[in-house]
């Protein structure tokens, strides 16, 4: 007889409606037998529920994904409650949520390094096809993921769907747009950034505080890896991977407010902000779905990169951060900036601007999407300025940059380009040109803008500075200022962004609804009311 496990205990003392919940958050695990611990795993006995980070599944290839966790029966103690020693977990991909047809399985080592997170790189899947996925260790069974391969490279596909969201402010409010994204029947989700939020709340958000972090400020390794954990515990996050593999990015707040390369905004001598950006670097990829080029290297990581999606998608996904100058004019949104102007300045660096302005030379597939962080298309603020105000950590405070990149959309003919971004807390759906100056000037590409998943809180139906500001930005096709996420379908005919709006994030399980849908034919870069 196997022993009684944790999880034996647990589901014994529930009432048959918590068994239920148990048993939807766990998946079909709660309701088998557990497995019969193995003899190597025989010693390993956990203080509480070793999954309670829940799984990943990330970057999906035609033969295979990346599958994530994180060991940690306690989790918001030191080490995550766990020994200073590696362990062995046990992983198994299925063809059905019930695990009846194992398509394979095998063991991976958690390591006290990477706070007993491990990385799976599972191949010989078959491509375009659903899996599901779950680990084990010391007779636990973790819940049950599930997951897609990518269609076969160069293969005709008929439809594709995916979310966008980024931007969750644990104390702002709710994870609600997760769950709404785990509720959907989503091909993958991609993460545009600001995953977690490192710093104490300011003075407007210590008055709206739905809920707490731990700690207020995090800077050393372990702060990071608490921080993590605690947005990890959240259920509508969990609910989120669960669903659907994430193509994850990253923004400013996984290291620190509005940092460019090797600067932080406070000043902080290089050495020393590079030995933070190293901590959030390695906590970051602890605790992400990412593949082994994004293997942390000191203070640097690797996650740009390249999907592709058969014939009908291409995906650059940038890192819009750790190589750019420092923001022009000390930061903020400025007038008459000719800083923001200078050729010199980067935004990608050149070695990943090289690399993506390669991708969009070769690009093949019916639809480009450039997935990145801050907006790319120009947005004048100041309605009162005649030269405009521009926000300097956009790219409109690298406009020679943005240039050169538009100018490459167009020199090489790049599909149907779509460029994709978060960080503003608002949804913005834009029409993209060379000189946003030029009314009349044919869009060169679309972009589609993410709001928050919770920063902001609960935000209004439009911003308070839009009707000013409107008038001066023509090519600005939608915007709005309620919490939420974008569910797009792309065809090899059209692509249809869906802009999704919870009427509240302050409270839990808002509703979701669609309040505003675009079109983009293939071959017509502009933004048309679906
Ligand atoms: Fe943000
Ligand atoms: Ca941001």
């Amino acid at each position: 007889m196997p022993p009684v496990t944790l999880h034996d205990r647990l589901l014994a003392g529930l009432s048959r409606r918590e068994l239920l919940r148990l048993a939807a958050w766990l998946g079909a695990a709660a309701v088998l037998p557990p497995f019969q611990p193995r003899r190597a795993h025989a010693q390993q006995q956990f203080a509480d529920y070793p999954f309670s980070l829940g799984v990943a599944s990330g970057d999906p290839l035609p033969n295979g994904v990346v599958l994530w966790t994180r060991v940690a029966p306690r989790p918001l103690e030191s080490a995550g409650g766990m020994p200073p020693a590696s362990i062995e977990l046990g992983w198994e991909v299925a063809r059905d949520r019930l695990f009846r047809t194992i398509e394979q399985k095998g063991t991976a080592t958690a390591s006290p390094e990477l706070a007993h997170s491990v990385h799976v790189e599972v191949a010989g899947l078959e491509p375009a096809r659903e899996y599901f996925y779950r680990f084990r260790a010391g007779g636990e069974i973790s819940p049950t993921g599930r997951t897609r391969t990518a269609p076969a490279a160069g293969a005709a596909v008929d439809s594709l769907r995916f979310a966008v969201c980024g931007c969750a402010y644990y104390e702002d409010g709710y994870f609600t747009a997760y769950r709404r994204i785990g509720e959907g029947d989503f091909d993958f989700v991609l993460h545009t950034g600001d995953y977690i939020y490192e710093a104490r709340p300011t003075s407007a958000r210590l008055n709206r505080k739905v809920r707490e972090h731990v700690i207020d400020d995090v800077f050393s390794l372990a702060d990071y890896r608490l921080r993590y954990a605690q947005y990890k515990l959240d259920d509508d996050l969990r609910t989120a991977h669960l669903s659907a593999p994430f193509l994850m990015s990253w923004d400013d707040h996984e290291v620190a407010n509005n940092y460019a390369g090797e600067v932080d905004g406070a000043n902080t001598p290089r050495e020393v902000f590079l030995l933070r950006r190293a901590a959030a670097f390695q906590a970051y990829y602890e605790h992400m779905p990412l593949r082994r080029p994004a293997f942390p290297s000191g203070s640097s990581m690797r996650i740009y990169r390249r999907l592709q999606f058969g014939s009908l998608v291409d995906l650059s996904i940038l890192d819009t951060r750790q190589y750019r100058s420092d923001q022009a004019c000390g930061d903020g949104s400025r007038t008459g900036c000719a800083e923001a102007l200078d050729a010199k300045r980067t935004m990608l660096g050149d070695e990943q601007e090289r690399w993506l302005f390669d991708n969009l030379a070769t690009a093949r597939a019916r639809w480009t999407l450039i997935g990145q962080q801050v907006f790319s298309f120009a947005r004048d603020l100041g309605a009162a300025a005649p030269e405009g105000r521009y926000a300097m950590d956009k790219w409109d405070g690298y406009a020679a940059a943005r240039s050169r990149l538009y100018a490459r959309l167009t020199d090489a003919r790049t599909p149907n380009p779509i460029v994709i971004s978060g960080d503003v807390h608002a949804h913005f759906g834009a029409e993209l040109k060379q000189d946003f100056a030029d009314v009349r000037a044919e869009p060169i590409g679309v972009e589609i803008t993410n709001s928050s998943v919770s920063a902001g809180a609960d935000g209004s139906d439009v911003a308070a500075d839009w009707e000013t500001t409107r008038a001066d930005n023509p090519h600005i096709k939608y915007h709005g200022n309620r919490r939420g996420f974008i569910a797009c379908t792309v065809t090899p005919k059209q692509m249809r962004m869906e802009f999704r709006s919870l009427e509240r994030v302050t409270e839990p399980d808002a509703p979701v609804k669609t309040v505003s849908a675009f079109v983009v034919e293939a071959g017509v870069s502009r933004l048309s009311p679906a």
